[in-house]
């Protein structure tokens, strides 16, 4: 039986096609400078998010934390969402490694944050407090396509009281697809951001960190100290290029494919279906039935995850007959 993940788009495995690239990759020693093929990755990832400089990085979590410790130094804070990344789930590294205090904040039911709640949290320049210096948002935010009048505001808000901005734009080509936007329109409002080439975009290693030239210079001591100066990285590097050149127009698919799944499961009773925006589709379980879903869905070849709310993402590797298949062993669980 073929499993169908619906984990995570991080599970895709790289097509011939890319691993041809990356085996065909001229490479060179990359903390000197030399691989042609990072410096290629990154002139081409800094041009398409409009920024002067990109950085590639071995994961999303050192490319915001390498961020976050180049925008801010030891007992300043960045304000962040609670279900945000750069705050639940990176471990802490920012307070642990960078010694840059979070300021987590509510969100608001549409997962932005209320300016009104931004504005309350920066801190008056006095000895009692943290130095607000960073405000991070985060586009897509559990698979939400934030709304660009919100970033705008956001971050001029931010700029008005002289913080800096970084997005954390893991799947922001996801969120430029459902915007209807290129991507340097969304990065145009951040200082910085970080995009993860091993998510939806089926690469399968690293991120890359955009900004000016400054802050890039900055995070690449910073990169070095957390153990992301790779060598011959060109090898990787040329899968995550390839992707840029061919898995970008098709995120549209996954997104068609999560609307689909979404539909499939829609009027099933003690079955709360969200209306996904991009390619990730929650869904809440009534009462006790939630707990026996998973390994029902195991047990017929589906896999999904539950740490908050049981989860589905479509990627490059499911197709319409998955989906359905998915849907048709939600369905026989609940007899319906
Ligand atoms: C995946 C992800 C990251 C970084 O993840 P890594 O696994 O460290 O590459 C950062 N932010 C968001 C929103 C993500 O989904």
């Amino acid at each position: 039986m073929k499993v169908v993940d619906l984990r995570s788009d991080t599970v895709t495995r790289p097509t011939p096609a890319m691993r041809e690239a990356m085996a065909r990759a001229e490479v060179g020693d990359d903390v000197f400078g030399d691989d042609p093929t990072v410096n290629a990755l990154q002139e081409r990832i800094a041009s398409l998010t409009g920024k002067e400089a990109a950085l590639y990085m071995t994961s999303g979590t050192q490319s915001n934390l390498a961020a976050i410790m180049s925008h801010c130094g030891r007992g300043d804070e960045y304000i962040v969402g609670q279900m945000h990344h750069t705050y639940r789930w990176e471990a802490g590294g920012a307070a642990v490694l960078g010694s840059v205090q979070p300021q987590p904040l509510e969100h608001e039911a549409d997962g932005t944050l209320s300016l009104a709640s931004i504005e309350a949290a920066i801190k008056p320049d006095d000895a009692h407090f943290a130095k607000s210096r960073l405000l991070c948002l985060e586009n897509t935010l559990g698979g939400k396509a934030l709304p660009m009048s919100f970033m705008a505001e956001a971050t001029a808000l931010a700029r008005r009281r002289g913080l800096a901005t970084h997005l954390d734009g893991a799947r922001v080509f996801n969120a430029a697809t459902a915007l209807g936007v290129p991507v340097r329109e969304i990065a145009s409002h951040f200082d910085s951001l970080s995009v993860c080439f091993s998510k939806g975009l089926g690469a399968p290693v690293g991120s890359a960190l955009c900004g000016s030239k400054a802050l890039i210079k900055s995070a690449q001591r910073w990169r070095k100290m957390l153990g992301g100066g790779l060598r011959q990285a060109g090898v990787i590097a040329a899968g995550a290029l390839y992707a840029l050149d061919h898995h970008v127009e098709r995120l549209a698919d996954d997104h068609a494919l999560a609307r689909r799944l979404a539909e499939g499961l829609q009027g099933i009773a003690g079955l709360t279906v969200e209306r996904p925006e991009t390619n990730i589709v929650f869904i809440d379980v009534a009462g006790d039935r939630a707990a026996g879903l998973l390994p029902h869905l195991e047990s017929r070849g589906v896999l999904a995850t539950g740490l908050y709310r049981l989860r589905f993402v479509t990627h490059l590797d499911v197709d319409a007959e998955g989906v359905d298949r998915a849907v048709a062993a939600v369905r026989d669980y609940f007899n319906v």
